[in-house]
């Protein structure tokens, strides 16, 4: 496969939805992953809703699986979680998500925000240990950094996950609650989070342009995160008709095939180089 192609194609995007455990996903298999090289990070751009120029960028997981060829996150995160390899698996992505920063800047490259997908295994205090090391090692500041978090993941541990949620903000990391509107968070609990942003789920998008109620579900949602101080990201953004609406309804940041799938650092590079309006 090509660079290009180290995004997720619609495959790999329809298993988001129904993760199945293939056979060969142990926690060997894994292990060796991590070791032996076979893990990458693709890069998916992030859009300003009122120019269409570059906000940031998601980094998205990619296990290049020597007999398999990609396999999706959604296949291989779930087996990470119950066999314990999160921490050390999601500690591996922001790593190397920095490593590309830091090179990046190097090269003169002004680089937009970059968001993370955390697990809420990993929220604890190795954590922020293992953060606070890696931003002084690529000298970075945490400002350059977003984590998602999944909505329904997040509320069910919420105690637990919101010091570290804290202390992870007070490094100025921004922090993002993933799949919105799949978890049925509890409005209360919803303006108890230190939050920074909503990142509406692409199941919302999708009712968008169907009949029935889409527009005006996500019409409150966003007024609601508005009311809140956060900022509103659509993702799985797809079509124009789509983009029309969201433009309309007030969301700031989009995301989805109709700017660019994840790739490759190396065709990433070509976002930052260009200045690019999508
Ligand atoms: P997510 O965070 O909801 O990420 C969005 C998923 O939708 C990604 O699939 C992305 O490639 C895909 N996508 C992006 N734009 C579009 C679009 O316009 N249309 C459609 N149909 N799909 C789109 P992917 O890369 O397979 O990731 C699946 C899930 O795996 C992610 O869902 C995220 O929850 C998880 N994941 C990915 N990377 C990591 C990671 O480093 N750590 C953790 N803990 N989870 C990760
Ligand atoms: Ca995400
Ligand atoms: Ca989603
Ligand atoms: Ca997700």
């Amino acid at each position: 496969r090509s660079q290009e192609d180290v995004g997720t194609g619609s495959g790999s995007a329809a298993s988001e939805d129904v993760p199945h455990t293939a056979s060969f996903c142990t926690f060997e298999a894994l292990q060796q992953a991590m070791t032996d090289n076979q893990l990458r990070l693709a890069w998916q751009p992030q859009v300003h809703a009122h120019d269409h120029r570059l906000a940031g960028f998601e980094v998205l997981l990619r296990w290049q699986h020597p007999d398999h060829g990609d396999i999706s996150p959604a296949t291989f995160i779930p087996v990470a979680e119950s066999t314990g390899l999160m921490p050390s698996l999601g500690s591996w992505v922001i790593e190397a998500a920095c490593q590309q920063i830091c090179c990046w800047r190097k090269q003169g490259y002004r680089v937009p925000m970059v968001a993370i997908n955390v697990s809420v295994l990993q929220l604890d205090r190795t954590l922020l240990a293992h953060v606070s090391h890696v931003l002084t090692q690529y000298r970075l500041k945490g400002d350059c950094l977003e984590f998602e978090i999944t909505e329904s993941r997040l509320m069910q541990n919420l105690d637990e996950c919101m010091h570290v949620i804290s202390a992870l903000r007070r490094q100025g990391i921004r922090i993002s609650l993933d799949d919105f509107g799949t978890g049925y968070s509890s409005l209360d609990k919803l303006a108890l989070l230190p939050l920074d942003r909503l990142k509406l789920d692409k199941s919302f998008v999708n009712a968008l342009t169907s009949a029935g109620y889409g527009y005006h579900v996500i019409e409150a949602v966003v007024r609601l995160a508005h009311s809140l101080r956060l900022m509103v990201v659509a993702e799985g953004v797809e079509t124009r008709a789509q983009l029309h609406l969201l433009n309309e309804l007030g969301c700031e940041i989009l995301q989805g095939y109709l700017f660019g799938a994840g790739v490759g650092a190396d065709t990433a590079v070509r976002y930052l180089r260009q200045d690019q309006t999508f």
